[in-house]
């Protein structure tokens, strides 16, 4: 008999968690390290502690609650996502991947399945980044983005520190929070332990927060990897003059040179192929005044893509087309792709294979945790539709049917992931 997930019990949870920091159009605000967090949090642990799984939380407060395995010397896996939300955030952004997760593990514990492996049930601090910029901050010190001290000293617009407020909220723990030392520190305890265990693999189950499973009527995305993103400040730069007295060939007008740059940049876009972007997000024309033809024009290009190669190659069309029109094109960032463990990603594909799951492999356009975390742990992420693609947004919304498919997958990969053989 397959096992399942407990629909009524999971939906349950997601809705009265969704009930803390309630926002009047059925959103929810729950800030990272906020009374509204903490009230999230005390109702996570509560549910982990009566299941009988042990709590630990770690410096940048991160909650792991474990089920021991039979063989706690062998790495173990992780299951999770984040509980905090945007300042008018929805019901399932990060909290499915959570809660799902602890419905995994209550699932293997009810029905007695042996895993030798044991299992963590995890819940990052500041993912959304709302509150405390940048976002995935506590993953981030995890994988060694960041350090502690950089994430610990992470404020708010009021001036508090994310390490103050997190301790004024008892949830500032004590268990290495970067994975390095985490390890040196498990080494330590291994005779209390019963052995020195690592990781194995972090999974995450999130919303898609696009549009692309809702319009193929898929209910699993099992996520490959993430985009690289390279964004750019670009500027060109012209003559002010008057726009009545300077006949039209007779001006230096930037604009005219950003209209025919633009549908090249669309177009290196869609030559780079489907899983390519390319987008001008700001735009700027100086001094900024209509009978005025302006001096210069500032804009602002994010550019995409799943392979560093295609990335690189849009990131090489775009300077040579700057470089034509004598254009000054700055780049200002760059985050290169991350590609997802293979052994990860099949425990997806086997499940949805098995459970017959219409479902495609995707990448993700947006940031998670598990970017982070697969730097040090073998991770993948499974994603669900959300209606019309919309997160960040009170309106944003799931199937419980969705949300139960993903779960199924997630339970699938971790009872696969804890044994011993894999
Ligand atoms: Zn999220």
């Amino acid at each position: 008999m397959e096992l399942m997930v407990n629909r009524e019990r999971l939906m349950g949870r997601m809705m009265e968690m969704a009930q803390l920091g309630a926002l009047p159009n059925g959103g929810v605000k729950r800030l990272a390290a906020s009374d509204e967090d903490k009230l999230g949090r005390d109702l996570f642990v509560k549910w982990c502690a009566e299941l009988g799984f042990s709590v630990h939380i770690d410096e940048m407060g991160s909650i792991f609650a474990r089920k021991e395995g039979t063989r706690p010397d062998l790495p173990a896996v992780m299951a999770g996502s984040h509980l905090d939300s945007q300042p008018s955030g929805g019901k399932y952004d990060g909290v499915l991947g959570v809660l799902a997760a602890l419905e995994v593990v209550q699932v293997i514990k009810e029905n007695n399945i042996e895993h030798e492996r044991t299992i963590y049930i995890v819940s990052w601090t500041n993912e959304e980044g709302a509150r405390f910029a940048p976002a995935m901050v506590a993953s981030g010190v995890f994988g060694g983005a960041f350090t502690l001290e950089y994430g610990l000293s992470r404020t708010d617009a009021a001036g508090l520190k994310l390490g103050e407020e997190l301790k004024r909220i008892g949830y500032k723990g004590t268990l290495p929070a970067d994975y390095g030392r985490r390890m040196k520190y498990l080494k330590a305890k291994q005779s209390e332990n019963g052995g020195f265990s690592s990781y194995k693999a972090y999974v995450e189950l999130h919303i898609e927060q696009g549009p692309i499973l809702e319009s193929a009527r898929e209910t699993v995305g099992v996520v490959t990897g993430v985009q690289g993103i390279r964004w750019y400040d670009i500027e060109i730069v012209g003559s002010e003059t008057h726009a009545g007295p300077s006949p039209m060939n007779m001006r230096n007008d930037p604009v005219r040179k950003l209209g025919d740059l633009i549908p090249e940049i669309y177009a290196l876009a869609k030559a780079a192929g489907a899983d390519a972007r390319a987008t001008i997000g700001e735009l700027h024309a100086f001094p900024g005044s209509r009978n005025t033809v302006p001096g210069n024009v500032r804009f602002t290009v994010d550019l995409r893509h799943p392979d560093d190669k295609s990335l690189e190659s849009m990131h090489n069309m775009l300077t040579r087309l700057c470089e034509r029109i004598g254009a000054d094109c700055n780049e200002i960032w760059y985050s290169p792709p991350v590609r997802f463990d293979f052994g990860c990603v099949e425990a997806l594909a086997k499940s949805c294979k098995k459970r017959g799951f219409p479902s495609r492999k995707m990448v993700s356009g947006a940031g998670h945790d598990a970017v982070y975390v697969s730097k040090v742990i073998p991770t993948a992420m499974i994603f669900i539709p959300c209606r019309d693609g919309i997160s960040h947004n009170e309106a944003e919304h799931a199937e419980p049917d969705d949300i139960v498919n993903g779960a199924t997958v997630l339970l699938d990969a971790v009872c696969d992931l804890a044994n011993a053989e894999i």
